[in-house]
């Protein structure tokens, strides 16, 4: 038996009690106060283009609830919508066929909240699949598959997720994810790059509307162009998302409340708000910008998969301290040499509050797998050099002594079966992870696997085989390739597949397997094979 979250008939309380249900905006209350009665919720709105063209999308997995998104895409000759505040409704089934509906909510949106509709259906079996659909008025979207994750007791057989990060629009076509769609999955892990604010118009296989965006209509009208992408929305609608972000969602290398422009602060976190506010909007997330201060967003969270796996997803860039010794007139990350910076204590890239509550968290986990995803590569890309080793400022190199808190942490705790996902850099890579990176009398503490990207372009052959040999820690490192990674945990081991094709992704692309790396249980560190 499947709990009935709310009857199909509300009553005046129970549909204000749903309307609450979504992740509320400041704005939200005073929409539903201004409907007032509950025969508005079944106002019979006739579209004449079709309203759900951005598709549907489920996120942030539990045992008992998920998520549920999508965004009415109000065109021209609608347009007189955009006044009103819509009623939603959204049906949660047992089965495909869409016979047994286990749940149904209504909402109210409106163009405030850029009409997009968050809904947690709650109530649900754990571990198991369920099919979802919106209607609005005379139009019903695409029906969504999600899943939610086994119960906290359960003793888990395995974890499939497909990794991903960085998808550039005009950089390539989104065959990945067509690909990913059709994949036997429990969940997609995604960590970041998922729109791009800049253009470079050497790379263009089809190309961004409208410049780079700084308001919060020019943010919407760029995630809407990404769902306007039939295959993007179907890996959406095909498996819940965990999600989180890295710099690109905002601006190239921003750093806290510093763009690489250097920017006003105050002017900065405006743009950053907006970035934000239209991020949640187009996202399957269940917690928008703050109310009270909405250039900020909590992302980073933590999930468990039964006794299995806990997954933290991590965010790198709204708490990060600054870029060590910056380009004054530049801004952003490059790469230095002898730059004393590097060593301040101080320094961190997720915070201190996110620090700790990721050591907390990880120190008392009980699932035999501690999953720590986040946007970028934590393993070191320094090159020796006469002025000493090279570091890239924007990644973990650039804040080499919280990586080392996080590791050594690791190593004092006695943690074992620690796995740290990536994404960022455009390139597959594998790596161990070791106190002291590349040391070898340093133990190797955790592994990292990090994705390349779904689209957007990698560096060159000649500076990932200087790379490869001045960092003897990576076992993989290939800029040149497409694509997302497959990744299978089980009580005993880390299955994964770096799944690619060639650069630039076309409609057609076909995907080969670049290279498997494996992680046994209880010892620390990536294998081939
Ligand atoms: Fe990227
Ligand atoms: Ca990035």
């Amino acid at each position: 038996m499947h709990k009935l979250s709310l009857p199909a008939s509300l009553t005046r309380r129970d549909w204000g009690r749903a309307a609450l249900t979504i992740a509320l905006a400041p704005w939200s209350l005073s929409a539903q106060q201004a409907l007032g009665a509950p025969e508005d919720a079944k106002q019979r709105v006739r579209w004449r283009n079709d309203p759900f063209a951005l598709g549907v999308a489920s996120g942030q997995p539990r045992a008992d609830s998920v998520l549920l998104w999508t965004r009415l895409w109000v065109q021209e000759a609608d347009a007189a919508l955009n006044t009103q505040a819509l009623a939603v409704q959204c049906e949660v089934f047992a089965d495909e066929a869409l016979r047994q509906r286990v749940g149904q909510w209504t909402v109210m949106t409106h163009a405030q909240r850029g009409m997009s509709v968050h809904v947690e259906a709650k109530g649900l079996q754990p571990a198991r699949a369920y099919w979802y659909r919106f209607t609005c008025g005379s139009a019903s979207s695409p029906v969504g598959r999600t899943r939610t994750t086994p119960a906290a007791q359960d003793k888990v057989a395995q974890l499939r997720m497909a990794l991903a990060s960085c998808q550039h629009f005009e950089q390539g076509h989104f065959t990945a994810h067509r690909e990913i769609a059709q994949q036997d999955l429990d969940l997609v892990l995604f960590v970041g790059d998922y729109i791009y604010e800049s253009s470079n118009p050497r790379y263009q296989l089809r190309a961004h509307q409208g410049g780079v965006p700084q308001t919060l209509d020019e943010y919407r009208a760029r995630h809407a162009q990404y769902k306007g992408d039939a295959d993007l929305r179907a890996a959406h609608a095909a498996h819940p998302w965990v999600m989180t972000w890295d710099d690109h969602e905002v601006v190239n290398d921003y750093a806290n409340d510093r763009d690489p422009k250097l920017t006003d602060p105050q002017v900065f976190l405006r743009r950053r708000a907006a970035a934000y506010q239209a991020y949640f909007e187009h996202m399957p997330v269940r917690v928008g910008p703050d109310a009270a201060n909405p250039a900020n967003m909590r992302i980073h969270d933590r999930m468990a998969w039964g006794q299995l796996a806990d997954i933290w997803t991590l965010d790198n860039r709204q708490y990060r301290s600054y870029h060590a010794c910056p380009d004054p007139l530049k801004g952003g990350g490059r790469v230095v040499m002898g730059c004393n910076e590097l060593a301040d204590a101080q320094r961190s890239m997720l915070g201190i509050d996110q620090e700790r509550w990721l050591t907390q968290g990880l120190n008392t986990s009980k699932a035999a797998w501690k999953v720590v995803a986040q946007g970028t590569q934590m393993s070191s890309t320094g090159l020796a050099t006469p002025l000493g080793r090279s570091a890239f400022t924007d990644g973990w190199d650039g804040y080499p002594v919280a990586r080392e808190r996080f590791l050594q942490n690791i190593a004092d705790a006695k943690l074992q079966d620690v796995l740290v996902l990536g994404g960022d850099v455009h390139m597959n890579v594998a790596a161990q992870l070791r106190v002291q990176p590349n040391d070898e009398k340093s133990p190797i503490v955790a592994s990292e696997l990090v994705t390349t990207s779904i689209t957007s372009r990698g560096m060159g052959e000649t500076l990932a085989a200087q790379i490869r040999s001045n960092n003897p820690d990576i076992a993989h490192l290939r800029p040149d390739e497409r694509g997302f990674t497959w990744v299978q945990i089980t009580p005993e081991g880390v299955q994964s597949a770096f799944k690619t094709t060639a650069n630039p992704v076309q409609p057609g692309s076909a995907f080969g397997t670049q290279a498997q790396f494996a992680v046994q249980r209880g010892v620390a560190g990536v294998v081939k094979g």
